[in-house]
């Protein structure tokens, strides 16, 4: 089975959710699937060299599950990035906006330092808002950002060449008209 079947057979689509009209690509039946789960992780580690990476960095929540174990394979740190409010020391901050108003996210001031080699992570990309606000945190710390790294691509919605315009390069697993 190719790693596409595998993933496109892993994940779950549940109609309506959040609101009417939306197909939410449920994630926890692949990491759930103990083999979906390491070949997803496989192919985000693969184009990268153990000791080439400083940190990941992971986009609240499923980008921590995701990010933690490609963290892991390539001995780089780990870096969240939250919702506004969660983190305890001092952070940096950036306002993006959701389909209705503004939302906030931010990092720890210290959790990147300038010039270290950092992955972006999250389990999908839509419009691309979110990761880009993750860009532009990462950025104004300084980090060389490699790559960002999605499982899944709704390449309609355009995110992919929303971050290819700020220099990052995209890699998606698989994807969803
Ligand atoms: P974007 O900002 O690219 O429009 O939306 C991507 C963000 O929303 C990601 O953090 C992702 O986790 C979440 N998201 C949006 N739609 C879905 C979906 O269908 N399934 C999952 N698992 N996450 C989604």
């Amino acid at each position: 089975e190719s790693l596409e079947d595998t993933l496109r057979g892993a994940i779950r689509t549940i109609p309506d959710y959040p609101k009417p009209g939306v197909l939410f690509r449920d994630i926890t039946t692949l990491l759930g699937n103990a083999r979906a789960f390491r070949d997803a992780i496989d192919a985000l580690v693969r184009p990268h060299a153990v000791g080439t990476v400083d940190k990941i960095a992971g986009i609240e929540a499923r980008g921590f599950i995701l990010g933690g174990a490609v963290a892991h394979q390539l001995s780089a740190g780990f870096v969240p990035i939250r919702k506004k409010g969660k983190l305890p020391h001092e952070t940096v901050r950036v306002a993006y906006s959701l389909e209705y108003g503004l939302d906030e996210m931010e990092m720890h001031r210290d959790g990147v330092k300038p010039g270290e080699k950092v992955i972006l992570v999250d389990d999908l990309i839509a419009t691309g808002g979110t990761a880009e606000a993750a860009v532009k945190l990462l950025r104004q710390i300084g980090a060389d950002i490699l790559a960002a790294c999605f499982v899944i691509d709704l390449p309609d919605l355009g995110g992919r060449r929303r971050l290819e315009a700020l220099g990052v390069p995209v890699r998606t697993l698989i994807g969803f008209e």
